[in-house]
């Protein structure tokens, strides 16, 4: 999608005819002091100067694209220093749940492979210091549990390192077992859950429902399951999805659900109800008004939450963990989308979540930097 619509770009170029012969000419002579002749450019130096008209305007495009700052989303506020419960982004759909006895996470995804190991499948591996890193930086220090919310490279590449380290259960899917089994996670780890079973840790209680994945074109080739452990490195593509989850967290403090890919199975979440909802928007721009509707209806209003906290809108494929700018190149959000959603959710708050801060799962103010929509 991404060359088509760079392919898109360069057809404009051409019909807009900045490549005239007569517009390159003038550049030619004022680039070669000589102005007022009429030169004709040799092949080489039209070659050259479309080179660098299609950069500069493909620069002056990418960088008129919104930052996430830019397009109406207000952030969510650190949690105060009282919050019992506090939630955690940490890029994707990787989020940290806390009380100050029990840490859970979802997904835990930090190794970034750069974008050309995915295009072109070059195998790859969790990065272990990424992991510790993350560790230590985000005093991952107490976690009982870790849940990916479907076997894909960009959620459940890390957890089983994650579980490894710090000693958490690894729920999920058998394919989300078996990635764990790829990394040697010991078998008394591994829980392979049972949809509408609740897990217990600490005070936590998780719940997973059946979902289903958006319906996106990056996900042609990776929608089957992991049928058996595998040696790393490896291809992206054998991180097939396997089963995807909604994921319900409660806790006396408060309640959740987690979606981490825009997709649903109609009437699964019915008859939940939660103060949040974390909801993937990876691709959701690109889907049909009637779609999106329906996702709202099913993963929000089904739900009654009072806050809705996006999630997965990042680009994972560019800068290293911590860097959660979206894409410039392929937006999640534009300013349009963003109304779009902060409206379809009413009337629960639509927020973002900064990097790495604390945030009370029920207690939300909004902060500065915010546009309020009435
Ligand atoms: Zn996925």
């Amino acid at each position: 999608m991404q060359s088509n619509e760079r392919l898109g770009i360069r057809k404009n170029l051409w019909n807009r005819k900045i490549l005239d012969r007569r517009f390159l000419t003038v550049i030619y002579s004022y680039v070669s002091q000589r102005p007022g002749q009429t030169i004709m450019p040799t092949l080489f130096q039209r070659i050259f100067l479309t080179i660098l008209l299609v950069i500069v305007t493909a620069s002056l495009w990418v960088t008129s694209r919104p930052d996430m700052s830019e397009v109406g989303i207000p952030y969510a506020e650190e949690a105060p220093a009282n919050s019992q419960l506090r939630v955690r982004w940490l890029g994707v759909a990787t989020l940290l749940f806390d009380d100050g006895a029990t840490q859970i996470m979802t997904d835990g995804f930090v190794s970034r492979p750069s974008a050309l190991n995915l295009l072109f499948k070059r195998p790859i591996a969790p990065d272990i210091e990424a992991i510790t890193d993350a560790i230590d930086g985000q005093k991952i220090n107490r976690l009982a549990a870790i849940m990916p919310v479907h076997s894909h490279y960009d959620h459940a590449m890390d957890t089983a390192d994650f579980a490894r380290m710090t000693g958490a259960d690894i729920l999920g899917s058998l394919s989300t077992a078996n990635v764990a089994r790829s990394s040697s996670v010991p078998e008394a780890q591994i829980k392979i859950v049972n949809i509408g079973e609740p897990y217990s840790y600490g005070r936590f209680t998780i719940t997973f429902y059946p979902s289903k994945h958006a319906p996106l074109s990056t996900n042609i080739g990776i929608s089957g399951s992991v049928e058996e452990p595998f040696t790393l490195p490896a291809p992206y593509t054998v991180w097939q999805e396997g089963q995807s989850y909604s994921i319900h967290i409660e806790h006396p403090e408060g309640n959740a659900l987690v979606q981490g890919s825009a997709g649903y199975i109609p009437g699964t979440l019915s008859g939940i109800s939660v103060d949040a909802v974390f909801l993937g928007t990876g691709g959701l721009i690109d889907m049909t008004p009637e779609y999106m509707s329906d996702y709202i209806d099913e993963t929000v209003h089904a739900l009654a939450p009072s806050q809705v906290y996006i999630i997965h809108q990042d680009d994972f494929f560019l800068g290293e963990f911590g860097d959660v700018e979206q894409s410039k190149i392929k937006l999640s959000f534009d300013q349009t989308f963003a109304i779009n959603l902060l409206q379809s959710v009413l009337p629960a708050r639509l927020m973002q979540m900064p990097f790495g801060v604390d945030v009370s799962l029920t207690d939300v103010p909004i902060g500065k930097q915010n546009t309020d929509i009435k």
